[in-house]
């Protein structure tokens, strides 16, 4: 089965808006199998957008339009697939009383314009909106089949998952099943230049990457004709993956480095103690997203002035004269004096130049130390990373927790 996306929308064509649709509905339908080699937008105009789906659904079986959907005259999506198909519109019934019903609550009526909103052919099958006005609807004709889906990315998504997902599954007697692979401290080029021989020869299962925030991502995704048969399909294909990326493979599912690393702390009764300084709490705030995390993080403290550091740390005034804030020595003399505040099992820091001022050809802006004391034991980890004032914050922050979690994995139990 082969797919196309048209996202219609004069908005999107101007760069006012970002495309987040298709990014959405591609990731979905390679998820589900199904291919797709074009991607479209078009402005609100009834004869270009009727010569667009002449050119896909030529080449395509499927189409997937958002956008559109509105009360307004130039909102016409559905109307110009209706004609391209030669179905006339209708009132649907059931639609006009769910957006008299939906207007009640809001102690309004719908105008004149909103009832545009619930006429459709009558071959078409209607697609609810559980957050919005508008519904959608399929439809098909000789083998062709076109999905009309609202533009608000709220509206569009639950529609797609609970009602367009379940229509296209039942059109093949296939199952898709996806397993998700995450992989930290390597970037995007270097995992596929690392799998390249197994996307160059892959057909079922397939393997795609994406990065995701600092990390990257990898998806497994088989067809067959039973979960299990393609769970059997995938674990080949994922034991090689844990092979080849070792352990900056850090889980497989719905899952993050904070989460990971969170539980690692836990489940080994690790107390530990956070003092920032470029971070500026965003370390701390990471481990404190996990909900159990209260029986081992005791304190996490932002020391940004040298006099923070030397007052509640304890780092000498010497190391700050001699070799200055942003340096490895003071990051472990951080790491250290959180732990002994409370006497921690785990003590780490971290110390840097975010930009956009402050660097010099010696100390460049990006450049991070981290200080992890563990057990009596503190190292420090040099960086520098690229980005903004905010992204450098950010990747220090993934980072250090992934160090920690090396730290953690490799010590000697
Ligand atoms: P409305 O009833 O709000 O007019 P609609 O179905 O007619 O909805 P559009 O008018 O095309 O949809 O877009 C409405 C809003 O939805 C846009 O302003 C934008 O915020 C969002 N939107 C539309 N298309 C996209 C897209 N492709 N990606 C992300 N957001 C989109
Ligand atoms: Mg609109």
């Amino acid at each position: 089965m082969k797919a196309e996306i048209i996202t219609v929308g004069t908005e999107i064509l101007l760069g006012d808006i970002l495309n987040t649709n298709c990014r959405y509905l591609s990731r979905e339908l390679a998820a589900m199998g199904i291919e797709m080699y074009y991607q479209i937008t078009v402005g609100d105009n009834e004869e270009r957008l009727l010569k667009t789906l002449e050119e896909s659904l030529n080449r395509s079986d499927i189409v997937i339009c958002t956008g559109g959907l509105g009360p307004t005259e130039d909102d016409i999506t559905k109307e110009v697939c209706a004609k391209y198909f030669g179905y006339e519109l209708e009132l649907h019934k059931p639609s006009l009383d769910a957006m008299i019903e939906r207007f009640k609550h809001m102690n309004r009526v719908p105008t004149k314009n909103n009832e545009k909103q619930a006429y459709f052919p009558k071959e078409a099958y209607i697609l609810k909106n559980d957050n919005g006005t508008a519904p959608g609807c399929i439809m098909e004709k000789e083998g062709k089949m076109i999905v009309v889906l609202p533009g608000p990315p709220r509206e569009m998504e639950s529609m797609f998952e609970n009602y367009v997902k379940p229509y296209l599954s039942k059109l093949t007697d296939d199952v898709i099943e996806s397993e998700v692979l995450r992989i930290i401290g390597v970037g995007e080029s270097k995992v596929e230049n690392d799998i390249l021989d197994i996307i160059d020869s892959q057909t079922n299962p397939t393997i795609a990457t994406y990065a995701k925030g600092y990390e990257c991502t990898l998806r497994i995704t088989a067809k067959a004709k039973s979960v299990e048969e393609a769970k059997e399909l995938i674990k080949p294909m994922s034991d090689e993956m844990k092979r080849r990326f070792g352990q900056s493979l850090y889980a497989t599912g719905e899952t993050s480095i904070e989460e990971v690393v969170s539980k690692m702390l836990v489940e080994n009764n690790l107390k530990i103690a956070v003092a920032e300084s470029c971070t500026g709490g965003m370390v701390s705030a990471s481990l404190i997203n996990y909900p159990g995390i209260s029986s081992v993080f005791m304190e996490g403290c932002v020391t940004y002035s040298n006099e923070a550091k030397m007052k509640s740390l304890g780092v000498k005034k010497e190391t700050l004269d001699v070799y200055g804030a942003v340096s490895d020595k003071c990051a472990k003399e951080m790491a250290s004096g959180v732990a002994a505040r409370y006497n921690t099992n785990i003590g780490i820091a971290t110390t840097g130049i975010a930009g956009p001022d402050g660097g010099t050809d010696e100390k460049p802006v990006g450049l991070v130390y981290f200080g992890i004391y563990i057990n009596g034991k503190v190292i420090s980890k040099k960086y520098v990373f690229n980005g903004d004032r905010q992204g450098v914050r950010e990747r220090a922050t993934r980072t250090i927790l992934n160090d920690l979690r090396l730290e953690l994995l490799n010590m000697e139990k």
